[in-house]
C-alpha cells in the first residue's frame, strides 16, 4: 500500500505529454497552451473612442457647461473600422463611434449624451460638458505592448484567454493532444440501466459518472460498456482497449475476490502494474499500470471510491498527458458547520457540500457505496487518520465538478 502522494508523484513521473496540434482559437478553451504566447501587436491596436460621440480638442471646450454649449462645426465623421485623412482643427469637431480611430489634432471624446445637435445648425455640435486631455481615449498600447507575455506554456485557456488570442490576431493556438480514454466496467451483477433488473443484480452507474469526469478532464471517451467477471472476457476488452486508445479506465474487478480479473487479465496481455492499492478511503484498491506506454488506471468498483480515486489520481495525469502546468485539484477554503471523525487508520476523503458562503456539511451516509451522499456533495475533504475536525474550523474542500 503506498500513500496518495507517492503514488501520484510515481504516476506523473511515468507521464509523457501527448504531442502537439494546433487547433482554432475558437475550438481552444479547456486545452492547455505548448508553448508561451507573447503578443505581435500593440493592445488597443491604435488610439481610438471609448464611446460614441464628438472627437475635439479639449482646449476647445475647457469652458463648456449645461447652459452655456460650447458649438463647434463638425469637420467629419469616423465610423468604427475606416481611416480618418482628415485633421481636427481648432473649433471643430468629428463625430466618432465607439472603437473608430481617433483623428488627428483630436484629444478627447465628449459623449454623445453630453453634446447638442440641432436641426437649424445641423453642421455644429453644441458641447454641454468639458473632457480632461485624452479622456474617453483608449490609447493604442496602454493595455499591452507588442512583445507583452500573454499566457505562460501550459496554461488552461479560458474564455476570456481565446478571445485575447483572438484579439492579437492569431487563428490557430498549438496544444496538447486530448488522450483518447476507453472505459468500461465489470462486474457480473451489473445491468445496464432502462433493462428489467434480474434477482441479484444491480444497475451499472459507474460509467454515467465517469464518462463526465473523463470529459471535464479534456478527454476523447471511448465507451466500451461492461464485461461480466470472466477472465476471458476481461483479457479480450484490455486488448481490444489497448489497441484502440491512450489510456484505459476500469471501474471494478480490482479488490482482492476470486472474481476480480482486471489484474491477472492485464498481466497476461503483457500489461506491467506499477502499483496496488493506495492509503486512502474509500478506494484503496487502485491499480496503476502500463501497456506498451499505454496507461491502465483500475478504479474500485464501489461508486464512490471510483469517483474518488479518478478526481486524486487519474485527473492529474490526464491534464498532464495534455501538457497541464497546474494538475492541483480546485479547492476552497470553508468554514465547518458540523464536525468530521475519522477514527480509521486510513485518511478519509470525506464528502461535504458547500455553500457559497462558504460552510460545508457532511451530506449523506459516508459509505463507499453511498451514491446519494455523493450526488449531493460538492466536495470532499481530507481528513487525517485518528483526527476530528470541530465545528467552526476552516477546513480546505477539494471541488468536485
Ligand atoms: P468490485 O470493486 O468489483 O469488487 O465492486 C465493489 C462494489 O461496487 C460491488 O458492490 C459492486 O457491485 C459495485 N460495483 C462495481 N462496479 C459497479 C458499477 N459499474 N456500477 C455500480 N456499482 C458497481
Ligand atoms: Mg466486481
Amino acid at each position: 500500500m503506498i500513500e496518495l502522494e507517492e503514488a501520484l508523484a510515481r504516476m506523473l513521473r511515468q507521464t509523457v505529454p501527448l504531442p502537439v496540434e494546433r487547433v482554432p482559437v475558437t475550438e481552444a478553451a479547456g486545452r492547455f497552451l505548448a508553448h508561451a504566447v507573447t503578443s505581435p501587436v500593440p493592445l488597443p491596436l491604435f488610439d481610438n473612442s471609448a464611446f460614441d460621440g464628438f472627437a475635439v480638442r479639449s482646449a476647445d471646450v475647457a469652458r463648456a457647461a449645461e447652459d452655456r454649449p460650447v458649438w463647434l462645426r463638425i469637420c467629419g465623421h469616423v465610423p468604427a473600422g475606416s481611416a480618418p485623412c482628415f485633421k481636427v482643427e481648432a473649433g471643430t469637431a468629428a463625430r466618432i463611434f465607439t472603437g473608430a480611430m481617433m483623428p488627428a489634432g483630436a484629444d478627447a471624446v465628449v459623449m454623445q449624451e453630453d453634446t447638442l445637435v440641432r436641426g437649424e445648425r445641423p453642421d455644429e455640435v453644441g458641447i454641454l460638458d468639458p473632457v480632461k486631455p485624452w479622456e474617453a481615449v483608449r490609447l493604442q498600447g496602454e493595455e499591452l505592448r507588442p512583445g507583452a507575455s500573454l499566457l505562460a506554456a501550459g496554461a488552461r485557456l479560458s474564455a476570456g484567454s481565446c478571445g485575447l488570442l483572438s484579439a492579437v490576431g492569431m487563428a490557430e493556438v498549438p496544444v496538447g493532444r486530448r488522450p483518447v480514454v476507453g472505459l468500461f466496467s465489470t462486474g457480473s451483477e451489473l445491468c445496464a440501466p432502462g433493462l428489467p433488473l434480474g434477482p441479484g443484480m444491480i444497475y451499472e452507474s459507474n460509467r454515467a459518472q465517469l464518462i463526465p469526469l473523463l470529459r471535464s478532464c479534456g478527454a476523447e471517451v471511448r465507451d466500451f460498456g461492461s464485461v461480466p467477471d470472466e477472465p476471458a472476457a476481461t483479457e479480450s476488452m484490455l486488448r481490444r482497449c489497448f489497441s484502440e486508445c491512450d489510456a484505459l479506465v476500469t471501474s471494478g474487478g480490482v479488490s482482492v475476490g476470486e472474481l476480480d480479473f482486471v489484474r491477472s487479465a492485464f498481466e497476461k496481455i503483457g500489461g506491467t502494474i506499477h502499483f496496488w492499492n493506495v492509503a486512502v478511503k474509500p478506494g484503496k484498491p487502485f491499480v496503476f499500470g502500463d501497456w506498451h506506454g499505454r496507461k491502465l488506471f483500475g478504479l474500485p468498483g464501489n461508486p464512490v471510491s471510483s469517483l474518488v480515486t479518478f478526481w486524486l489520481l487519474v485527473r492529474p495525469v490526464l491534464l498532464a498527458m495534455q501538457g497541464a502546468a497546474d494538475v492541483s485539484p480546485p479547492t476552497l477554503s470553508a468554514k465547518l458547520l458540523e464536525s468530521l471523525h475519522n477514527t480509521g487508520h486510513r485518511r478519509h476523503f470525506l464528502r461535504v457540500k458547500v455553500s457559497t458562503a462558504g460552510d460545508a456539511r457532511q451530506v449523506g451516509v459516508q459509505g463507499s457505496h453511498a451514491l446519494a451522499g455523493l450526488a449531493a456533495a460538492n466536495g470532499l475533504v481530507d481528513v487525517p487518520p485518528d483526527t476530528s475536525f470541530r465545528v467552526g474550523d476552516q477546513i480546505i474542500v477539494l471541488l468536485l465538478p
